[in-house]
């Protein structure tokens, strides 16, 4: 079938592949409508690599997508043929510790889609586990659909903090992962996101989605709006998600006493954190890793209007330029947030 593949580190290609596809009882097989474009697809691409997942064959990209089920196994009660579907992209083993301790993203073996040596879905058509699709609402298009899995990133990201009713977040960087975390961080019960950039483009477009205060910290003082929002007390919840070192370090700065900082963007080495200020605050750190049991729930603040994701649909490109939508990524504009690939 025509895929979009990593050829090797720096090569990329739209061509046939052929690709096993066995379905069995608890699979459903998923014609694939809309595929996002993540970050971590475009490094396979121009590095060959992320950390010790190294492409050594041919692997297709993509992981955020939806589609329409074409044919279900013969166990699947739950979906059936013409569901609209989103699909968790990673599967656990089901006999693994963390999985049967509940942190199935933490599964050692968890074969995760783009991610050597598993193909990804820029394709037209794969076989899923059925207990790892999610039926669509009528509202919500394949689109927003494919928006499904960064979302969840941000819903783990706001479980992980413990949001308590009327919290105060403060946001750090106003990337896609920004952007649904402040959402994410409003529909869990936060009064108010501050939030963080140096791109005024997108600073302007995270003011539009709800009670967030855009800061540009290029030339404002986070520390003076911080303060006038909070009574001088600093934030209940920082969520790291600039992914830049000197970003990361300051991310205690502005956490009131006793709050929690989440961890969320991936510097791309250690950093060093201010433990003296960690603890007369007496602050929580918590790290995410993907996310787990938030797909359903995902689909259901979507449905429900409490989380829009239309705003971030910044960009769409047809399946046959998909090689176009990687290069758009690699020179992305202030206005873009989420490239999104049209599989029809
Ligand atoms: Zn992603």
């Amino acid at each position: 079938m025509r895929a979009l593949v990593v050829e090797k580190k720096g090569e990329i290609a739209l061509r046939d592949i052929e690709v096993d596809e066995n379905l069995g009882p608890d699979d459903v097989r998923i014609k694939i409508a809309v595929v996002g474009i993540c970050a971590s697809d475009v490094h396979y691409f121009t590095d060959g690599r992320i950390g010790k997942f190294i492409v050594n064959e041919p692997m297709i990209l993509g992981h955020e997508a939806s589609g329409t089920v074409l044919e279900v196994g013969s166990d699947v009660t739950h979906l059936s043929k013409g569901d609209r579907v989103c699909m968790e992209p990673g599967i656990p083993s089901s006999d693994s510790i963390e999985t049967k301790t509940g942190h199935y993203n933490l599964d050692p073996k968890v074969r995760f889609w783009a991610t050597p040596p598993v193909h990804g879905v820029l394709r037209e058509s794969v076989v899923h586990p059925g207990g790892y699709t999610y039926k669509l609402p009528d509202n919500v298009s394949f689109a927003e659909g494919a928006m499904i899995e960064p979302l969840a990133v941000g819903l783990h990201a706001a479980n992980k903090a413990k949001i308590a009713p009327g919290d105060v977040a403060l946001v750090l960087g106003a990337g896609t992962i920004g952007m649904v975390t402040a959402l994410a961080a409003l529909a869990g019960g936060c009064s108010r996101v501050i939030m963080t950039d140096v791109i005024p483009e997108k600073l302007a477009l995270a003011e539009t989605l709800g009670a967030i205060t855009p800061v540009n910290v290029a030339s404002k003082d986070l520390g003076k709006t911080v303060g006038d929002i909070t009574g001088g007390r600093g934030v209940n919840i920082v969520f790291e998600c600039s992914g830049n070192k000197k970003v990361a370090e300051s991310a205690f700065d502005h956490a009131a006493p006793g709050a929690t900082v989440v961890f969320v963007g991936l510097p791309d080495g250690p950093i060093s954190y201010d433990l003296l200020q960690g603890s007369v605050k007496e602050l929580t750190v918590e790290h995410v890793f993907r996310y787990t049991n938030v797909y359903d729930r995902a689909v259901a603040l979507m449905g429900s209007g409490k989380i829009d994701v239309k705003p971030l649909l910044t960009d769409r490109f047809p399946f046959e330029k998909s090689v176009d939508a990687i290069n758009a990524f690699l020179n992305m504009g202030p206005t873009s947030v989420k490239i999104q690939i049209d599989m029809d």
